[in-house]
């Protein structure tokens, strides 16, 4: 493989065909974006930075003769890096012209996560890999470069990013390159938010990445196997099967709804010796669970999931978090072995560390435009769950950030010398919600189009649950998913849920 020097300096020797960048040397597709958004200052430094890295590339090139060149560098095109391989970054590389474009995406992640499935993958319904795409089979059908590295610092000034690389490295600190770039796209989502309470990073899962769904059902597994020991006492067997879900947005209640499936369908099939009856507990700090949805809804949610035996207690949040311990804000302490913390989103460490500037007041997200440029900037844009519209609230949801990688690239696609890219306004179309409750039901709010507006049409039960599974089945991008989903669902119909830990 071709180091990260390597790389960079293929790229830029692409990017600048001569040793003196004139705008004459570049091929007119090249000219065009770039003339319209970049500085002269901006353009010398992009410039002095390619010069060093192709003598950097010429020196490598020199003692190693065989090595490889990423196939779309030696293409003069501009060159879009773009960060993040989550719903708005997927979209985003999926629909760009990559023939107008040279597009290098960066990510610790090497795949794109199906976030609606993720709760089912965490006790077994469906097997992880059947709900994410690999990233390097898009890259290698869509001619695009892929970097597994995080990006730990953005220099708007320069146009350049630094990377740390997520990989196996023979050397104790990890690899650290930079990249240019003539555009930069950020889609780099949000982390957990814990509100600060104290324990809960220690001692609760997330549910946010595939990995975050195998611990979670590893540890369901252990508390299982750690009950059926000989010695264990009444308590102990009672603590251990004692679930706490903090949360009653969609992913806790979806979460709370799967764990009761598991525990009626499997538990007693495949621990028939344990007499003690497990306990899921919901716990919700406002007055309902699923907000978001009408109050008809929310009141179905709340008594479908307490006939499932799910335990909701609203209005209840939590002080602290200990090892085998929740501590309620009225003193109230539930012993448990396993808690699953869900409670919306927060900011991510680089965007934390962003100039104020390019900010919103709260400094909470990346402050953008209606055409989703980055405050401040002049060829940056910002999407998704890490970015804000000024004056145009959104929900942190998958639509959201798939809608605006969609508009992104037809931007980029319609982009000429007259005719900047974000000069258009993005605007956001719901087609609803849909939240699973266990056994067979759900709920949904469809929004329908008619000939003057937009109807929403409330289903709750089979229905719903219907609407729950064929919409995401038809959402998930790969022939090899849609298949390997109903698959998944078949599987567990008819053998039940694999409890195996490996
Ligand atoms: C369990 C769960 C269920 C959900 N269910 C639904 C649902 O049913 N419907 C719905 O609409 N929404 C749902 N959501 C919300 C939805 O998943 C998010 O709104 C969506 O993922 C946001 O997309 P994004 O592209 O902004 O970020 P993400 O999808 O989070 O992707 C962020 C990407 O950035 C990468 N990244 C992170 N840091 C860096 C860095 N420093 N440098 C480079 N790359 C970086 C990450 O590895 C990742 O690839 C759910 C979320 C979860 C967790």
């Amino acid at each position: 493989m071709a180091g990260p020097g390597l790389l960079l300096a293929a790229r830029c020797s692409a990017l600048v065909p001569s040793a003196s960048l004139s705008r004459a040397s570049l091929s007119p597709l090249c000219l065009a974006p770039l003339s319209s958004t970049l500085t002269t200052r901006t353009m010398r430094a992009v410039h002095v930075h390619c010069v060093r890295a192709r003598q950097h590339h010429q020196h490598r090139s020199a003692s190693s003769s065989t090595a490889q060149q990423p196939p779309s560098a030696s293409r003069q095109l501009p060159h879009v890096v773009v960060l993040g391989t989550g719903w708005a970054s997927h979209r985003f590389v999926r629909d760009i012209d990559h023939n107008k474009y040279h597009v290098t995406v960066v990510s610790p992640r090497d795949h794109m996560l199906f976030t609606p499935l993720l709760t089912s993958t965490a006790v077994g319904t469906l097997e992880h890999r059947s709900i994410i795409e690999s990233i390097r089979a898009t890259a290698s059908e869509r001619h695009f470069d892929f970097q597994q590295a995080q990006v730990t610092d953005i220099d708007f000034d320069n146009n350049k990013v630094m990377c740390q690389s997520a990989v196996y490295s023979n050397d104790e600190e990890p690899e650290r390159f930079p990249i240019p770039y003539d555009f930069l796209v950020v889609g780099i989502g949000a982390v957990p938010n814990t509100f600060g309470v104290p324990g809960v990073k220690e001692h609760a899962f997330f549910l946010k990445e595939a990995s975050d769904a195998r611990d979670v059902r590893r540890r369901i597994h252990d508390c299982f196997e750690a009950a059926s020991f000989p010695m264990k006492t009444a308590q102990e067997i009672e603590d251990l099967l004692t679930f706490v879900v903090v949360g009653g947005g969609p992913t806790g209640v979806e979460f709370a709804a799967e764990l009761t499936d598991f525990l009626r369908e499997d538990c007693t099939r495949l621990y028939p010796h344990i007499q003690h009856r497990p306990r899921v507990i919901l716990l919700e700090a406002s007055g309902a669970v699923l907000s978001a949805f009408d109050s008809s809804l929310r009141q179905y949610a709340l008594r479908r999931l307490e006939r499932q035996d799910c335990h909701v207690r609203l209005g209840r949040s939590v002080k602290e978090v200990k090892r085998h311990e929740v501590v309620l804000d009225n003193g109230e302490v539930i012993n448990t072995h396993c808690i699953v913390w869900s409670t919306g989103v927060g900011p991510r460490a680089l965007v934390k560390s962003l100039d104020e500037r390019y900010l919103t007041e709260n400094k909470q997200h990346i402050r953008v435009d209606r055409g989703l440029k980055i405050a401040n900037t002049q060829n940056a844009f910002a999407y998704g769950d890490c970015a804000r519209i000024d004056g145009y609230i959104l929900p942190a949801v998958a639509q959201v950030a798939e809608q605006q990688g969609k508009f992104l690239a037809d931007e980029f696609n319609r982009a000429t010398p007259q005719r900047e890219v974000g000069c258009d306004t993005f605007k956001f179309a719901s087609s609803g919600m849909l939240a699973y409750l266990g056994h067979y039901g759900g709920v949904a709010k469809i929004a329908v189009p008619t000939p003057d507006d937009v109807t929403n049409v409330k289903l709750s039960g089979l229905t719903a649950w219907l609407v729950w599974r064929m919409g995401y089945l038809t959402k998930l991008g790969r022939w090899r998913n849609r298949l390997q989903v109903p698959f998944d669902w078949l599987k567990t119909m008819i053998f039940g849920r694999d409890p195996t830990k490996f």
